[in-house]
């Protein structure tokens, strides 16, 4: 007698069944992403595998229905199940990291900061014009005074982490709304050790005295003392923002507390949902009450209407979160990293700020000769899967730069341990080593080409593929 099949391969084999009879390209893509998954190492700090559960719950009615608004108090009619399911993504949320507000209705994180930034706009600008028109608050606007208030908006300042130390686009940089609303000054690290410089930050919000100070990272492989960061924000009479998208599954696994919690330290703190959470793809706010109606105004003044079979799978992985497997987790993630940097400083690479505290390790790469596009495009060959990140100072910018960047959210969910992790540096070092910088079709040296003997890839791809074999992903889903 054959196995019956389990409750999850039923239903994703029916999923896929009643796709392909549509549009079969479309099932066969996403029969090939999962296969593609399931036989490359994913070092991508940013991703993670999401539970059959928070998957399912996304493919649904919800995604029929239009609910702008909040709970309760929507500008549709029928919205009683999307609130029950807003409801209990941001109950989950609150209780999880202990806030006192959450709004689980963005899209993604940069809309989250979005939210967030407008939020604390509209609660601290006191803008002539705010006072001229007798209104309170921005809501009561007319055009006139958005007029006034645009200017006045333009001058507001942000510090934030500057992009080569691992901050991100939205905390302030020209190609981001932020930068062009906010007037940004960032705040680095120190040259000899690649740390967080807080006595500099402070002189420097001293000086420049910003409205808000952003806090977060994409990739900076160390804590971030919110607490100092609070004081100096409250020296200076700036809201402290922390945007933990990254690290949100390690607050919620409860290896960043005290000092390293953001959320009882920052007066708002966004995030995906997506990376370490180990969520759907989407954002969330979480704040104090002071916050709360302004963050709650996310729909319509920067979000369009919400997405009710997103929040249905937050609720889902955030009670997935709450459950002590989630802190074991969490606290594997962190090993890892730590494995995996101690496999490659071992092997002789070099690591920003010589190791790491959290699920995120930075590869300079140049000591190996290479860009960090090269990098990636031999690690990716060899069946490794990473992204190119600028380093402090990179001289190749942000488009070749001069790192890599590698997470163990995703291989942890697997369940691969520390002597996965050794293995896995042997494997980068090795294809690190033995990949040449390349030349233009003319001749001369390129930032982009690089030469990597296809049998040497071809050996560690394999390698990495068998690795994976005792770590299977989705062990419970079989399609067949
Ligand atoms: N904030 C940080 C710190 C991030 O690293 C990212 C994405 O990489 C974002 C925000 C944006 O998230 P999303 O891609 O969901 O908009």
């Amino acid at each position: 007698m054959p196995e019956p099949l389990s409750t999850e391969s039923t239903a994703f084999r029916s999923a896929l069944e009643v796709i392909r009879a549509v549009e079969p390209r479309v099932a066969d893509a996403i029969g090939q992403e999962v296969a593609d998954q399931r036989e490359m190492l994913k070092l991508i700090a940013s991703e993670n595998y999401a539970s059959p559960a928070t998957l399912l719950a996304m493919g649904n009615w919800f995604s029929d229905k239009y609910a702008e608004g909040t709970v309760g108090r929507r500008f549709y009619a029928g919205c009683r199940n999307v609130d029950t399911v807003e409801a209990l993504a941001a109950e989950h949320a609150r209780e999880l990291f202990g806030a006192e507000h959450a709004y689980a209705q963005p899209h993604s994180g940069i809309d989250a900061n979005l939210v967030a930034f407008w939020a604390v706009l509209a609660q601290r600008v006191e803008a002539p014009a705010l006072q001229n028109a007798g209104v309170r608050n921005v809501n009561d606007l007319s055009e006139a005074d958005w007029a006034e208030l645009r200017r006045a908006f333009g001058n507001q300042r942000m510090l934030g982490m500057s992009l080569d130390a691992g901050g991100h686009l939205t905390h302030g940089f020209r190609p981001n709304i932020s930068g062009k609303m906010f007037d940004q000054r960032s705040y680095g690290t120190d040259p000899a050790t690649g740390l967080i410089d807080y006595e500099a930050l402070r002189v420097s919000a001293r000086e420049f005295k910003p409205l808000i100070i952003v806090a977060g990272y994409s990739a900076y492989p160390r804590l971030v003392n919110f607490r100092i960061m609070r004081e100096i924000a409250d020296e200076v009479g700036a809201t402290l923002m922390v945007d933990m998208a990254h690290f949100a599954g390690l607050v919620a696994g409860k290896v960043l507390t005290g000092d390293f919690d953001p959320v009882s330290h920052a007066q708002i703190v966004t995030t995906t949902t997506h990376k370490s959470l180990r969520g759907p793809r989407g954002g969330m706010v979480l704040c104090d009450s002071s916050l709360a109606d302004q963050v709650d105004r996310g729909c319509p003044m920067v979000l369009g209407g919400p997405l009710p079979h997103v929040m249905a799978a937050k609720a889902v992985a955030l009670a997935e979160a709450r459950r002590p497997e989630f802190r074991e987790y969490a606290q594997a993630v962190v090993d890892n990293a730590r494995a995996l940097a101690e496999g490659l400083m071992r092997r002789g690479a070099k690591l920003v700020t010589g190791g790491t505290d959290n699920h995120l390790n930075l590869i300079d790469v140049s000591s190996y000769g290479l860009t960090g596009r090269q990098a990636e495009s031999a690690l990716l060959e060899s069946g490794i899967v990473t992204n190119r990140n600028a380093i402090p100072a990179d001289p190749n910018g942000a488009w070749y730069t001069s790192g890599i960047r590698i997470g163990t959210p995703a291989l942890t969910t697997r369940g691969l341990g520390a002597t996965e992790m050794d293995e896995i540096a042997g494997l980068i070092d090795r294809v690190l080593a033995t990949t040449e910088a390349g030349t233009t079709a003319k001749g001369a040296p390129s930032k982009a080409q690089h030469i990597l003997d296809p049998k040497i890839a071809d050996e560690i791809s394999h390698r990495a593929t068998d690795l994976l074999t005792g770590f299977p992903l989705y062990p419970e889903i079989d399609l067949g």
